[in-house]
């Protein structure tokens, strides 16, 4: 299967992603995360990213296009892409990438959830930065010692997460991202929306149950 995952930042998109691509044997591919591994590196690029990413903007199209064509080529078969595509250029450089490879999207998944329960699930949400453990200050309780428990390294809350930057990122989703799920269906695939405003696994549940058409 190769999907596209889409849906505001908090809709929660990486905890069903992780359980999609497990049950569907598909690789995940989060730009998030392959950003964010880049920005730790060190590198002169990961400099530039991070100033980017800890205001809530999106990182500009020709970086995040040639970091992920490297990603998705380097996959034979089941693909979930997650984060990516976020802006129009991005959807059709994928396409035009994908169609090369004789291998094309055959849905794009959007996990549909209100904005007023986005930034209570954004700013109380503790990240592990070691192993990318996710606790919520009032969903998934942070242990007392304020360690991940898979690890035991500091939990944090990421710059990104904040009010301030979780608006903007609100805002970049609304005029950049949304008009992604338009291009998709004016080009005539298959976008399947799923209501994202319940437990993580009622909504891996609905998802299931939506993706049995494929
Ligand atoms: P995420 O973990 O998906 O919420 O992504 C965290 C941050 O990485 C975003 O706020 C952006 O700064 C950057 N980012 C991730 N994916 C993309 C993308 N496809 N295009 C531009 N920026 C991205």
């Amino acid at each position: 299967m190769r999907l596209v995952l889409m849906g505001p930042p908090g809709a929660g998109k990486g905890t069903q992603a992780k359980r999609l691509a497990e049950r569907f044997k598909m690789t995940h591919l989060s730009s998030g995360d392959i950003l964010r591994a880049e920005r730790g590196s060190g590198s002169d690029l990961g400099v530039k990213l991070k100033s980017f990413m800890d205001r809530g903007a999106l990182v500009p199209d020709d970086i995040v296009v040639s970091i992920m064509a490297a990603a998705v080529a380097a996959q034979a078969s089941g693909l979930l892409l997650d984060g990516f595509p976020r802006t129009v250029p991005q959807a059709v450089s994928l396409d035009e990438q994908l169609n090369k490879l004789h291998r094309p999207l055959e849905a794009v998944l959007v996990i549909d959830t209100p904005a007023t329960m986005l930034l209570e699930r954004i700013t109380g949400r503790r990240s592990c930065p070691q192993c990318g453990r996710v606790y919520h200050v009032k969903y998934l309780p942070v242990p007392a010692d304020g360690l991940c428990e898979t690890c035991q390294s500091k939990l944090v809350q990421r710059a990104d997460d904040t009010a301030e930057a979780v608006s903007k990122r609100l805002d970049a989703y609304r005029r950049q991202t949304a008009p992604v799920i338009v291009y998709y269906t004016k080009a005539g695939r298959k976008v399947i929306t799923v209501d994202g405003a319940a437990s993580p696994d009622q909504v891996t549940a609905r998802v299931v149950e939506a993706l049995r058409v494929l």
